[in-house]
């Protein structure tokens, strides 16, 4: 979105806050650890007193993207207005965390175009199919194989992995915890500033 030209500017926001606005943007499979993560590293980001909120299909596909399906180009039109919204976010001096597989390279490259650099940071939650297809905590690739579910990424929909990601979470290998540290460990360089009143 254009950026409204108010007297207060995302810097004027950062100084404040004593860190800058960011989008972390987890993709994987379903099942692969994105909203797990996002809850743990919310927490933690909080902790640290840094101003952080998540941008789930709970709280994005039941409201503002009611009206969109699973086919290819309804979850682009639903990955173009989390990307708005989440700019805003991020504008507006949030830490933003989304949770959506995000299958397809291109829609998820078009938001990073439209974000400062830096600002947009791609997390790719990586977990075989296999792996993901045992912890099905929701039984959602049971009913994918049976039928139930069209176009379930990974089963009968594409997954396109980001080739160049700011980060590569191994989640069959390394635990929620260790997880959470590497965000931690990769924002810390990028986001704090002196902070001034
Ligand atoms: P997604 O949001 O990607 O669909 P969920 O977070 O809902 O995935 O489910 C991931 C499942 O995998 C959870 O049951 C979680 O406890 C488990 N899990 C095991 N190891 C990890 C890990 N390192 N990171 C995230 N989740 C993990």
């Amino acid at each position: 979105p254009d950026v409204a030209k108010t007297k207060i500017t995302a810097d004027d926001r950062a100084l404040r806050n004593g860190h800058k606005g960011a989008l972390i943007w987890l993709t994987g499979l379903s099942a692969s650890g994105k909203s797990t993560i996002a809850t743990e590293l919310e927490a933690e980001l909080f902790h640290h007193h840094l101003n952080c909120y998540v941008l789930d299909g709970d709280n994005i596909r039941q409201g503002l993207c009611k009206d969109l399906g699973f086919s290819a180009k309804d979850r682009a039109e639903n990955i173009r207005r989390v990307g708005e919204v989440a700019h805003l976010m991020t504008d507006g001096g949030l830490i933003v965390i989304t949770t959506f597989i995000s299958p397809y390279r291109a829609d998820r490259d078009s938001i990073r175009k439209a974000i400062e650099p830096n600002e947009f940071i791609e997390v790719f939650a990586k977990c075989p199919l296999e792996v993901c297809e045992k912890r099905d905590p929701k039984g959602l690739y049971k009913k994918a194989r049976a039928g139930e579910i069209r176009d379930f990424t990974g089963i009968s929909a594409p997954y396109e992995e980001p080739l160049k990601p700011e980060l590569i979470l191994e989640t069959d290998k390394f635990s929620v915890a260790e997880c959470v540290a590497q965000i931690m460990d990769y924002i810390k360089d990028l986001i704090y500033v002196e902070k001034r009143a």
